[in-house]
């Protein structure tokens, strides 16, 4: 096995378990590594300080499968980690026989690169570096043991693998497309998952709790869905009871699966809900004109931010559809409002969301802080990466 020597006091990220090193840190290779393939990581001093896949074409240099430098990284590995992730989840009631989970979710379940998640019977991988693209046989293994799973389809089509130098790869890796489209139950709402043309993996699983909470918060109001996708979150606010639901997308694709989404629950009223097609910033502005005003505001925008680089840019994106938001909303009316942007912590996003609710001059306060669901957890050393952070936001 080749070794990756660190630049002296670069060995202090490894000692605080944080899964990357960055090309910078990097002393030198000892011996031969070719993408993805596990390498010894050592201090400069020579300290063993773990085990990690090496990405030479990628900024973030190497991940680390292991801090134990004795740990085979091999077939047993991952199926010990693979089903380490997914026990982990059964242990939390709220997702305890949800037919949507996300099963591994990547550095926070200590497999850097690997995303899995579960649609009934179906999985679905989305790999993103080097080294777990080296190892899909043993993760499909792993996975397929540890679900009973028999249908794996892969989504790695994420930009990031271009990062990586590895050309995107999709279509099913077990098992076949079926004619019926496949659905998940998502707190009372049957959703449809279209695994090969959706965005991510098909679904965005980690606002289930949120959009909950919106159904609970929807009874008799007047609700804008913003963003609104396949109208996970519209669909909960009928449900729960909405006036009215008007969901707005730049998507067609996305717009005409919210239809067909709604046409799966005939339970709901159809008649209260309304779909738009427009760029939500010129939207909110008409609104505004109008003189359109709403009970509840949900923002759940595309994240602005990959990275810390763009945070200026991002910042300015969602200060202006935040002032847009608080402006169209009635004396106690609720904001629900998202970043998802790596580039943008807690902290920033809430003196964003100030300066909004400022501008529009609104007095406002957060009622309730809101994040990801269980099933995407976030290591507590590993703050990066696009994590969801929301406010619910009541304004005067
Ligand atoms: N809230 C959704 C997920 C939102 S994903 C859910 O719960 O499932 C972000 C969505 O924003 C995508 O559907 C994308 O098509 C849409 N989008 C991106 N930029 C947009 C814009 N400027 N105006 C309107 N929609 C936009």
């Amino acid at each position: 096995m080749a070794q990756l020597i660190l630049m002296p006091g670069k060995e202090r990220s490894a000692f605080k378990r944080h899964p990357w090193l960055f090309a910078g840190s990097v002393g030198r290779l000892e011996g031969r590594a070719r993408p993805g393939d596990t390498v010894e990581v050592l201090a400069d001093n020579l300290r063993p300080l773990g085990r990690a896949a090496y990405s030479p074409k990628s900024q973030i240099r190497a991940r680390f499968w292991t801090f134990d430098a004795d740990e085979s990284v091999d077939d047993g590995f991952f199926k010990r980690r693979v089903a380490a992730a997914v026990a982990r989840r059964q242990v939390l009631p709220e997702l305890r026989g949800q037919e949507g989970l996300r099963l591994i979710h990547a550095e926070s379940d200590g497999l850097p690169g690997v995303i899995a998640d579960q649609y009934g019977d179906t999985v679905v991988v989305q790999l993103t570096s080097a080294g777990a693209d080296k190892w899909r046989k043993a993760i499909v293994a792993a996975l397929v043991q540890a679900t009973g799973c028999q249908r794996i389809y892969e989504r790695s089509d994420s930009d990031v693998r271009g990062m990586e130098g590895l050309e995107s790869a999709t279509g099913w890796l077990l098992g076949e497309a079926r004619d019926e489209p496949l659905s998940i139950l998502e707190n009372g709402v049957r959703l449809a998952v279209d695994v090969a043309g959706g965005h991510k993996t098909g679904f965005y699983l980690d606002q289930r709790d949120n959009r909950q909470l919106l159904g609970q918060l929807s009874a008799g109001k007047d609700v804008l869905n913003c963003f609104c996708y396949t109208g996970g979150f519209s669909l909960q606010a009928l449900a729960g009871g909405a006036n009215s639901v008007l969901s707005i997308d730049s998507s067609g694709p996305a717009l005409v699966q919210a239809r067909a989404n709604l046409a799966l629950n005939p339970q709901l009223p159809a008649d209260r809900a309304h779909w738009q097609e427009a760029d939500v910033f010129q939207a909110l502005r008409d609104f505004r004109k109008d003189g359109k005003l709403f009970d509840v505001i949900v923002l759940d925008p595309p994240k602005f931010a990959p990275s810390a680089s763009h945070a200026d840019r991002a910042a300015r994106a969602y200060k202006d559809i935040n002032i847009l938001g608080c402006r169209l909303l009635k004396p106690g009316g609720l904001l629900m409002t998202y970043s998802c942007s790596g580039g943008i912590g807690l902290e920033l996003f809430q003196k964003i969301i100030a300066a909004a609710a400022l501008d529009a001059g609104r007095e406002a306060r957060i009622v309730r802080r809101l994040a990801g669901a269980a099933d995407h957890p976030v290591a507590l050393n590993f703050s990066e990466g696009e994590y969801l952070k929301g406010l619910l936001v009541q304004v005067d």
